[in-house]
C-alpha cells in the first residue's frame, strides 16, 4: 500500500531523514519509536506531503505521490494525519469540526455529513459533545474529535504523531482504546508513539529510528525482547 524507496530529506545543510526504505502493507499497525529528534515526525509526514524531500520515492497504491496527476487534497483525504496538539478549529463545533471536510472537499451535504459525524463521534465515545467547542473539552475528548475528523474523510491509512504525549495521564487509555480498535478493524496505521503497551498489544512492527535512518525494526514482542542495536538498547531502558 506504502513504499518508501531511498528517502531523503535536508533542511538546509542539516541532512535529516537518510535513506529510508519501508513497505507498509494494507491492514498492518507500525509503530515508530526512537529518540527524540531522529526523524520520526518528519518522515510520517513526508507520506501525505505536509513535508517535502529531495531524493527518493514514496508510492501509494502504487503511485508516486508527486506524480502531477496526483491531486494533494485526494492523497490527504486517503493519509489522514492526527498531531500531538489536536489542532481543531477552535470556533467550529465538535460537530462541525469533523463534517468540514467532507462537505468541502467531498461535497457530502450538510444532512449526511451530520449523521456521518454522529456515528464518528459515537464510534470515539463522545457522541454526547457534538456542540460544544473544542474549549470546552477535555484533551482526551479533542483528541478523541481528532481522530473522528480524521475518518470522517474515510482514509486508507491513517498517521499518529505522538497523539497522547500532551495528554494527561488518566486520558492517554481513553486515546489509545480507540487506537486499538481500529487497529483490531484492520485500518492501516503508522503510529510515532512511546507507548509501547499499545505497542505490543497491535503492532505488527515495531520501527526503531535515530539520526534520520530505521536502525532496526522486528515485532513487537522481538524487538523488545531481543534489541539488536545498541542505541535501542540504550532507547529502551530509559522509556520502559
Ligand atoms: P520528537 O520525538 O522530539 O518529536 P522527531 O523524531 O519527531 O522528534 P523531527 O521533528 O522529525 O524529529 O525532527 C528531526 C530533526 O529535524 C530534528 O533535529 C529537528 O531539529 C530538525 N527539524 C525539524 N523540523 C525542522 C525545520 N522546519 N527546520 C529545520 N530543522 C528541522
Ligand atoms: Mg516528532
Amino acid at each position: 500500500m506504502i513504499e518508501v524507496n531511498d528517502l531523503h530529506k535536508w533542511y538546509g545543510d542539516f541532512h535529516v531523514l537518510k535513506g529510508i526504505n519501508e513497505s507498509v502493507q494494507q491492514g498492518e499497525v507500525l509503530v515508530i519509536c526512537g529518540p527524540s529528534g531522529s526523524g520520526k515526525s518528519t518522515f510520517i509526514r513526508c507520506i501525505n506531503r505536509l513535508e517535502e524531500y529531495q531524493k527518493g520515492t514514496i508510492l501509494f497504491d502504487g503511485k508516486d505521490i508527486h506524480d502531477p496527476n496526483v491531486n494533494i487534497n485526494t492523497l490527504r483525504s486517503e493519509i489522514g494525519i492526527v498531531f500531538q496538539q489536536f489542532n481543531l478549529y477552535p470556533h467550529l463545533t465538535v460537530l462541525k469540526n469533523v463534517t468540514l471536510a467532507p462537505i468541502k472537499v467531498k461535497g457530502m451535504d450538510k444532512k449526511a455529513a451530520d449523521e456521518l459525524g454522529l456515528q464518528l463521534l459515537n464510534r470515539v465515545g463522545i457522541h454526547d459533545q457534538a456542540h460544544k467547542y473544542p474549549a470546552e473539552l477535555s484533551g482526551g475528548q479533542q483528541q478523541r474529535v481528532a481522530i473522528a475528523r480524521g475518518l470522517a474523510m474515510e482514509p486508507k491509512v491513517m498517521l499518529f504523531d505522538e497523539p497522547t504525549s500532551a495528554l494527561d495521564p488518566e486520558m492517554i487509555n481513553e486515546v489509545l482504546n480507540v487506537m486499538k480498535d481500529l487497529a483490531r478493524e484492520g485500518k492501516t496505521m503508522l503510529c510515532v508513539t512511546h507507548e509501547m503497551g499499545f505497542a505490543r498489544e497491535v503492532a505488527d512492527r515495531v520501527i526503531f529510528m535515530d539520526y534520520g535512518e530505521v536502525l532496526e525494526q522486528n515485532t513487537p514482542s522481538e524487538f523488545f525482547k531481543n534489541p539488536q542495536h545498541e542505541r535501542s538498547k540504550q532507547f529502551l531502558k530509559e522509556i520502559l
